[in-house]
């Protein structure tokens, strides 16, 4: 292993980057493998360019005889781009994608050859999918899963095979996926943001949900990373002492990005432009070796498929380079960790972001509405929100005093605040046409001004909102977008439909005018949510002080947050709107649940086996040096030799010391985890894992780095932090 380590490094210092091609324009590259508009015009019919478009924009069902033209010209188009086989490309609950890969090859009964790919290929397959997980959803139904066309992504060709995203679901119809789940929430908010925009504007007809995320990432020297077992097998670093510099002085934030990573990131922007990933900014971030990608937005569905292939790009790009991309929410102790902030606003087909505030004083009512809804409803379900980031890596940021906290709250800015506490008094009620004009003139007339020079950006918050969307913060690198987008849509939609609901009430009731209407019921809206905004540190203690009593929810770990996905209040929201039912729900929280053990289990043994057999080992090869040379001194010098061995011996206690102990823990864990398995049920054993195994991690793992401080470092077999952060 020693070797190994050496090796490594020896392999890191003869990289050169790795030349890339880059077209001079990449506008010109834009899409080219992608079944866009454009590709579509050139080898569909009119008929069967129309039912796409309409299947797109409006849902509607494409029959089997336009799905036959289409495959044909799928196909050919496909071919004509070198592709040999497709695939129906999905996203398990496993939360990355999957693939099975079949040729367009078919051989005809008189032996002869042919290429083909027909409508019912194009529209439903069967991948063989009892090992995806399904949380008891088949077992239940004896149903099989098969998967289902998406229309409003379109298909592209990657490397040589054509891949047509889809849904995965069960022949019962339960969602099997993270993508159908997020195209229902997607219908939802579509309808009840469409309805309460037609109060400002009635051509609006249709409204997306944008998403713009930006993906963190390390990227750490392929060979470096595959010297460390836990990189390798969990995505980060169990053990490992901090470098003697790590970010202390942020100098690497925004720096220059060195070569070899540059022309990594070069490479797999062109990669992107092929696949019509509009990726746009790349930079350095605050940890060394971090760097992050953002792209321009999308609307969401697209944009999470794009996150889930860019993931794979990356991964496949990068091995290119020799580099080994690490997602993983904090793969480095003491060092800053990745998250993949989710920008998200709602806009309508008439070109207008629902959350931008406007030119004149109604166009702002229509921003403020959707503003105060967004926020009243994450007021409401702040606990839903929570659960759909929860992952065992996740958990290393949130709730440990890193990026957002556990705490889910809204940050507004100071001017936006002073707009709200002004509308709070607005009159109970018919407005006087002098508070009419007032609020008009003054307070919502000002908006567009105000967020000019609205810089006081919170870095702290989850949830802030950044001039004209909301930015959820909290989501981990990792994840899967689908998740918290499907929850933010579901409850965004809930909300703006009891809104409209209570807005007409009062117009029709009441005989209140509309906008009128509208002020009073934002009033109340504005007071009812006020304990979640929160504009000061979210890291602090006072915080978490404050957020307690304000009745926040402040769920460390991912089973304490799980546990909101199937209370009667998420049964009930989700059930409602047709999002997830109750079986889906309870068979998505078990697959939870499980994951969540099971992370934990893997990272257990790996740590156990890294500390048994690489820093046991070592430590006592060392130990037998220093007794070597001690009892060479005790020969030369006698009786006296405690004089010139004491620093040695002490050395060689110490050594026992913490091999003890890391005996006594690893032994302790493994007892731990032994119960954990017997426990019949996924729910208690995530929490023992939590409760019960986790803690010996760190327990462990202090022992074993005040070791690689001990040890000769010709002896250690990792691969050390300063290598792993500084090497490029
Ligand atoms: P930041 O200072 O956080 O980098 P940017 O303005 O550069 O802010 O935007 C960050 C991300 O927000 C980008 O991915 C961008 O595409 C996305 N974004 C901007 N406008 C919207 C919108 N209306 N809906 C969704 N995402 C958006
Ligand atoms: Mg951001």
């Amino acid at each position: 292993m020693a070797v190994l380590r050496f090796q490594a490094i020896r392999d890191t210092l003869h990289r050169v980057p790795v030349a890339v091609n880059e077209p001079a324009r990449r506008s010109e590259i834009f899409g080219k493998n992608v079944f866009n508009d454009m590709a579509m015009l050139q080898y569909l019919t009119k008929d069967s360019f129309k039912s796409v478009q309409d299947a797109v924009i409006s849902g509607a069902k494409i029959d089997r005889s336009a799905a036959d033209h289409i495959a044909t010209g799928m196909k050919e188009w496909a071919i004509s781009k070198g592709a040999t086989h497709y695939t129906h490309w999905f996203q398990p609950l496993t939360g990355s994608t999957a693939e099975k890969h079949d040729a367009f090859f078919e051989t005809m009964e008189d032996g002869r050859a042919i290429e083909k790919f027909g409508g019912g290929q194009l529209v439903q397959q069967e991948p063989d999918a009892s090992s995806f997980p399904n949380g008891g959803i088949r077992n239940t139904f004896e149903a099989r899963g098969y998967t289902a066309w998406d229309p409003t992504s379109p298909a592209f060709i990657y490397g040589t095979t054509l891949c047509i995203p889809t849904v995965f679901v069960a022949y019962t119809g339960e969602a099997l996926d993270n993508k159908t789940p997020l195209l229902r929430s997607l219908h939802c908010v579509d309808t009840a943001a469409t309805a309460v925009a037609k109060y400002f504007d009635k051509t609006v007809t249709k409204v997306n949900a944008t998403l713009g995320w930006e993906q963190e990432y390390f990227l750490i020297d392929k060979a470096l990373a595959s010297s460390r077992p836990d990189i390798m097998i969990t995505g980060r670093t169990l053990l490992g002492h901090a470098p003697a510099k790590g970010q202390q002085l942020d100098d690497h934030y925004f720096g220059s990005i060195p070569n070899r990573v540059l022309n990594f990131m070069r490479d797999m922007e062109t990669e992107c432009m092929l696949l019509g990933v509009p990726v746009k900014t790349r930079h350095n971030e605050v940890a060394p070796n971090q760097f992050e990608l953002a792209p321009i937005f999308e609307e969401a569905n697209l944009a999470v498929d794009h996150n889930s292939l860019l993931m794979d790009v990356m991964d496949k790009v990068a091995e290119r380079h020799h580099f080994k991309v690490l997602f993983h929410e904090k793969p480095f102790k003491g060092i800053n960790g990745s998250g993949k902030h989710n920008n998200w606003s709602l806009a309508t087909n008439t070109g207008v972001n629902l959350l931008s505030p406007g030119s004149t004083p109604m166009k702002n009512l229509q921003f403020l509405t959707f503003f105060i809804n967004t926020i009243k409803a994450v007021h409401d379900y702040e606990e839903l929100i929570r659960a759909s980031i929860a992952s065992a890596s996740n958990d290393h940021r949130l709730g440990a005093n890193e990026a957002p906290p556990a705490i889910i709250s809204v940050f507004i800015g100071s001017q936006l605040t002073d707009v709200l506490d002004e509308l709070e008094k607005v009159t109970n009620g018919k407005l006087s046409p002098q508070e009419k004009t007032d609020l008009k003139l003054n307070v919502v007339g000002k908006i567009p001004e105000i967020l000019m020079d609205n810089t006081d950006r919170n870095r702290t918050s989850p949830f802030a909102f950044t001039g004209n969307k909301f930015e959820l913060r909290a989501v981990g690198s990792t994840a899967n977008c689908a998740n918290p987008m499907t929850v933010l849509n579901t409850i965004v939609a809930r909300q703006l439909f009891d809104f409209k609901e209570q807005v007409d009430i009062l117009v029709a009731k009441k005989k209140m005018k509309k906008d009128d209407a509208i002020f009073n019921v934002l009033r109340e809206y504005i007071k009812e949510s006020k304990r979640i905004r929160f504009e000061g540190d979210g890291y602090g203690d006072a915080w978490e002080k404050e957020a307690a009593k304000r009745g926040l929810s402040n769920n460390k770990t991912t089973p304490a947050a799980l546990k909101a996905n199937v209370s009667d209040k998420a049964i009930k929201l989700f059930g409602d709107l047709g999002i997830l039912t109750p079986v889906e729900l309870e068979a998505r929280y078990e697959i939870q649940v499980e994951e969540y053990a099971m992370r934990i289990q893997i990272e257990g043994r790996v740590l156990g086996d890294i500390a048994r057999n690489h820093v046991i080992p070592t430590a006592i090869r060392y130990q037998n040096i220093l007794i070597e040379n001690v009892t060479g001194l005790k020969d030369i010098y006698g009786n006296s030799f405690k004089k010139v061995a004491g620093e040695q011996m002490k050395l060689i206690e110490s050594i026992s010391d913490h091999i003890e102990h890391i005996n006594k823990g690893i032994t302790e864990m493994t007892d731990a985890r032994k119960k954990a398995n017997q426990i019949e049920s996924g729910e208690k054993r995530a929490h023992t894992y939590c409760d019960e195994v986790k803690p010996y991690f760190e327990q462990i793992r202090y022992h074993c780095d005040k070791l690689e401080l001990l040890v000769d470092d010709e002896l250690w077999p990792m691969t050390k932090y300063r290598e792993l952060l500084f090497t490029r």
